[in-house]
């Protein structure tokens, strides 16, 4: 019998999560997630909402008591709160992945103790632990919240001394860690998704170029050697044997200067870096995520055609309502959010720049320079 899905979280993510389970009608009968946005992006779609924050207890026990199965877009859901409605709906990712996942020293330190490469971190509780830190990593380093950071928001890279006490100030009373910086010749990804059933399929390796510690383009497949290629993939293959529970995850990695990988962060969900499958794969991401929970055969992941994806950020200069943006060129495919109001870097949409005729990720990137300037946001008055 169809299932009711429950997602924590209506945004872009629970947006196409929504679009691809109403591809599937006979699985899924019905769309509800859970927001604190009104009319959030998943809602625009036709998934119904609850309109609430996404720690809210009770409205996580609501979604819970109308849904068969709860899957999330976000990773900073309460995970106890979680854990104790699993008598009421499945979970997946299971509350116990997400749990150590959303706490990047407890994500890391997991990592270590399986042999996964990951760069230098130590726990951080007071300011001489920094000092601690910083002789045994030399600078710069990178001072991170633990938990509730994305897109850069919870980094900050210390130079020097005098930069201690302020980066010290700036997280109040997060609970903090300390990285070793990675000169990274690039960021990488695999997204990586295991069923109910315990079967796994990854995507192959894309490369991930970052503006402000936001993601700007993803070029897939990564132009790197056949050689990065596999160890990225044996570590994903290594990293999803470590995990439990069911779902699509996102590794980020980076690449080092002697070509050797190690892991960043992962994402217990689907991932901006996996946007391009929309177009270049069989199974989107979003597919491949249903299915997973819902314990069917996972699609293909091959990559049928080289793809770059660009993420249309807010213009910087100004917040509120934008001129509405249209792209109609041979092979891109626009994807908007439905978020009205425009913010400094706020994710607003992709694009998907797809080759045709062995058209190769060189040529594309050409194509897109001139496609850049057309999805710059504009006031609308
Ligand atoms: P995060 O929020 O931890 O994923 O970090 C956001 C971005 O900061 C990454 O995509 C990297 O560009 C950069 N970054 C994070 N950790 C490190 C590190 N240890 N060394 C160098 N750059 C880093």
């Amino acid at each position: 019998m169809a299932k009711i899905l429950g997602i924590i979280g209506g945004g872009q993510l629970g947006m196409m999560i929504t679009e691809a389970a109403k591809k599937m009608p006979e699985y899924i009968s019905k769309i509800i997630v859970l927001d604190p946005t009104e009319n959030c992006p998943a809602a625009q779609v036709g998934a119904e909402q609850i309109l609430a924050d996404f720690k809210d207890k009770d409205a996580i026990v609501d979604l819970a008591n109308k849904s068969d199965i709860i899957t999330y877009e976000i990773e900073s859901g309460d995970s106890d709160v979680l854990k104790s409605v699993e008598k009421n709906a499945e979970i997946n990712p299971s509350p116990e992945t997400l749990k150590i996942i959303q706490d990047k020293f407890l994500q890391k330190s997991l990592l270590v103790e399986n042999g996964i490469p990951v760069s230098e971190f130590i726990k951080i509780e007071k300011i001489e632990d920094i000092k601690e830190g910083i002789k045994k990593f030399g600078f710069p380093v990178l001072l991170k919240a633990r938990r509730d950071a994305y897109d850069g928001r919870g980094n900050f890279k210390i130079n020097s001394d005098d930069e201690i006490q302020i980066a010290f100030d700036y997280f109040k009373e997060q609970n903090l860690l300390l990285e070793k910086f990675v000169p990274f010749k690039m960021e990488v990804s695999v997204i990586a998704s295991r069923n109910t059933k315990g079967q796994i399929k990854t995507y192959p390796l894309v490369e991930n170029i970052h503006e402000k510690s936001i993601l700007r383009e993803t070029i897939a497949p990564a132009r790197v050697t056949e050689q990065v290629t596999k160890k990225a993939e044996q570590i994903a293959e290594k990293t999803m044997a470590v995990l439990k529970g069911a779902g699509v995850f996102g590794i980020e990695m980076f690449v080092t200067q002697d070509n050797n990988i190690i892991i960043n962060e992962i994402a217990p969900r689907v991932h901006n870096s996996g946007h391009h499958t929309l177009q270049s794969s069989e199974t989107s991401q979003f597919e491949q995520h249903l299915r997973a929970i819902l314990g069917l055969d996972l699609g293909s992941t091959k990559l049928l055609h080289p793809t770059i994806m660009y993420n249309i950020l807010g213009t910087k200069s100004f917040e509120g309502e934008y001129i509405p943006l249209t792209l109609s060129e041979p092979n891109v495919y626009l994807k908007m959010y439905g978020k009205q109001i425009s913010k400094p870097l706020r994710k607003l949409g992709h694009f998907n720049l797809v080759a045709e005729n062995g058209e190769t990720i060189e040529e594309l990137m050409k194509k897109l320079e001139p496609l850049k300037e057309k999805v710059v946001t504009q006031p609308l008055h």
